[in-house]
């Protein structure tokens, strides 16, 4: 596709050791003609692509001496040609530079409108670009793994896998339905019936695969809960690795749940520190408790803080916690082990001390064995939610087929098989609406 040209600064907005502007279009060479001053002999027409030359940058009221790299479409990362100024990292050098392309006929590009033309021109598909915006934005290493897998098309050729399995299955449907012959028609039912009852066991077990996506992506919530005074914001603040919840000594005084973010394992864990869980008649108390609740709801895995100290140990207060996080994954920690001598007769999964530092790496380890299971699943790459949606509605559709199977006729069976097809297509891009293409680029920034 031969679009006009596009202009935007690459490099994050700062000082830096270098800023790339990048153009992109139908003929960006033309513009570094006239604002490009190559070292030597050589001119800028004569380029060759993928090689760097150093020379003068024309920044409009200034010059700068840096590198430029041209990119023939369409080996290139839009598919049309490319032109990159290198030049010093001064945010008034790569703004003057751009200036510069604007005044020789560049456009200013839109967020993400560079990818969005390599998805238009079948350099990606959408999940790919969508990788490319959770591996920029991704937060840990684990988000950084997965946004990879997704740009590097594994979801997308799997999906296309069975596409192609499904398009298979609609040709036999047309030819049956064109020359329909009583007993091959049965036995067609019964054949399409199996393929499809393949196709969404692999379905399903790919679906699975968000349950640990989303926690990659989300995080996984924690809550850390107990009556107050066991040392939870101390824990919190241990974990942290800084002092980010308030702690005091005077019973009750967490009074809001406090967020803190940490990596483990590669991967990310929210951890909520909730106030104390108990009958008050403080209002402001009872708001905290409210919220505490529902994070306890909501949380993926709790850790229970009980204290070890001689005037604490469990109680009815502690019982009442340990019953609004049954069901969920639970870490008991006995806090406070600096004050007590006897860790038998316990039942906790691991004797902390917020004061000392011990056991706090038994802790992480036992977030994330809680969390994911001993086992880590290094190609999760299912982690957006659109594309769980899109699977799961393709799925429907399929079970929807497999019960037609027993009463409908094969026609009917393939209007199923196409709107799982259809529902697949919005993952690779292509029956996704220009509305989602238009949401999916808004979340990039200019210059990618
Ligand atoms: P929370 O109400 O459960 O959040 O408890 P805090 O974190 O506010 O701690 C209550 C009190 O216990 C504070 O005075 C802390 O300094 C103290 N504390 C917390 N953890 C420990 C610990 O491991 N050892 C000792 N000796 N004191 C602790």
């Amino acid at each position: 596709m031969m679009e006009e040209n596009i202009a935007a600064i690459a490099t994050p907005a700062g000082k830096g050791g270098v800023a790339i502007i990048r153009m992109s279009g139908k003929n960006p060479l033309e513009i570094a003609k006239k604002m490009f001053y190559p070292a030597g002999k050589i001119k800028v027409e004569d380029f060759e692509p993928y090689r760097m030359y150093p020379g003068r940058i024309d920044g409009g009221a200034f010059e700068d001496y840096g590198l430029c790299v041209y990119f023939k479409a369409p080996a290139s990362y839009t598919g049309e040609d490319i032109i990159e100024f290198q030049c010093h990292g001064g945010e008034s050098i790569a703004r003057g530079i751009l200036k510069q392309t604007f005044r020789l006929g560049a456009k200013a590009a839109g967020k993400g409108e560079f990818t969005k033309r390599a998805f238009l021109n079948g350099k990606l598909s959408l999940a790919s670009a969508e990788g490319v915006a959770d591996m920029i934005n991704g937060e840990s290493e684990a988000e950084v793994k997965a946004g990879y897998l997704l740009y590097t098309e594994k979801l997308t050729n799997k999906v296309r896998d069975l596409q192609a399995r499904l398009k298979t299955l609609l040709a036999g449907i047309d030819v049956s339905v064109d020359y329909p012959e009583e007993d091959i028609e049965e036995q067609h039912v019964a054949e399409l019936k199996e393929a499809l009852c393949k196709l969404t066991k692999e379905l399903s077990s790919l679906i699975e695969a968000y349950g640990v996506g989303k926690k990659i992506k989300s995080g996984v919530t924690v809550a850390i809960c107990g009556k107050p005074n066991t040392g939870k914001s101390s824990l919190l603040n241990r974990l942290l690795g800084y002092d980010k919840a308030i702690v005091s000594s005077v019973a009750g005084t967490t009074r809001d749940a406090v967020e803190g973010t940490i990596e483990i394992g590669g991967r990310k864990f929210n951890l909520y520190d909730t106030a104390g869980v108990r009958e008050s008649g403080d209002f402001i108390e009872n708001i905290g408790i409210e919220r505490a609740e529902s994070i306890i709801k909501s949380a993926d895995v709790a850790v229970f803080v009980a204290d070890m100290s001689p005037q604490g140990g469990m109680d009815e207060e502690d019982i009442r916690v340990l019953e609004m996080v049954k069901g969920k994954p639970l870490i008991k920690v006995l806090n406070k082990s600096d004050l007590t001598h006897d860790k038998t007769e316990t039942d906790a999964d691991v004797h902390t001390s917020a004061v000392t530092g011990e056991g706090i790496l038994r802790l992480k380890e036992l977030l994330f064995e809680k969390s994911f299971g001993a086992r880590s699943e290094d190609a999760a790459f299912l982690i957006e939610e659109r594309h769980f949606d899109a699977l799961r509605r393709a799925n429907e559709s399929l079970q929807k087929g497999i019960a037609a199977c027993e009463i409908a006729p094969l026609d009917l069976i393939g209007i199923d098989v196409k709107e799982a097809w259809d529902a697949l297509g919005e993952i690779t891009g292509e029956t996704a609406t220009e509305a989602i293409i238009h949401e999916i680029f808004e979340k990039f920034c200019v210059g990618k």
